[in-house]
């Protein structure tokens, strides 16, 4: 049997751990997985980011009205909870209200780690978590990678949901500038990698794909430059 990485959830050969680093960011983050995808490594990105982030944490579930963890975290005085989902109604780091609603609590994003289907789902049941305050980027940012077919360009990872965010948070002073988000970067960097070579093997060795959308690539990856160049 091969060995595996409690922390990653890796087999302990392609361990993703040594390439994280703690970011310091003064922000709780609760990430909320479908326990279906929380099973499938593939997609999510949230554990991988969890890994570089000392104060978060992973809960799954679909309906969580009656989460005994959420729900404390949820109601504890020293968090200002939000959720983290785009709309014209979202605060940013840049909202007066949000400084003013923090006062002198700790940030506590929840983010649905989740694709848009199970998302909308959770969401749907939730109802503690989708009357929460929405929260999102000022800025218009793309995936440097994506390995799902997302409905739109605007959807980026979950690792790199939390990276920018806490570059806002820090561009107004609302996370210690001295943390450096980086490592969620470099690591996410490592698992595009790590996922091309192995699809490229797969593709040289003339096995099917294991998703339905493999399929149709039988042509090998390009690695792209952002991970040579790093
Ligand atoms: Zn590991």
């Amino acid at each position: 049997m091969r060995e595996i990485c409690y922390k990653c959830f890796r087999p302990k050969a392609s361990c993703y751990c040594k390439y994280t680093a703690p970011v310091n960011c003064n922000v709780k983050f609760v990430f909320l997985m479908h326990p279906k995808e929380a099973k499938r490594q593939r997609t999510g990105t949230g554990r991988l980011a969890s890994l570089c982030l000392p104060d978060s944490e992973i809960i799954t579930g679909i309906d969580f009205t009656k989460n005994e963890r959420l729900c404390a975290l949820l109601k504890d005085p020293q968090y200002y909870p939000v959720l983290l989902y785009p709309g014209e109604d979202a605060h940013t780091a840049s909202s007066p209200i949000l400084k003013q609603n923090l006062s002198d609590r700790k940030l506590l994003v929840i983010i649905i780690d989740s694709t848009w289907f199970c998302s909308k789902k959770m969401l749907r049941y939730s109802t503690n978590v989708s009357s929460l305050p929405k929260f999102s980027f000022y800025g218009k940012y793309k995936s440097i990678f994506t390995f799902k077919h997302e409905p739109s360009e605007y959807c980026i990872s979950t690792i790199e949901s939390c990276y920018y965010l806490i570059k806002e948070l820090q561009e107004n002073a609302l996370a210690p500038a001295e943390a450096d988000p980086e490592p969620l970067l470099i690591v996410f960097k490592r698992m595009i990698q790590f996922q091309l070579e192995k699809e490229n093997e797969r593709i040289e060795s003339g096995l099917p794909g294991t998703h339905a959308y493999d399929m149709y690539y039988t042509k090998k990856k390009e690695i792209p430059d952002f991970i040579k160049e790093s």
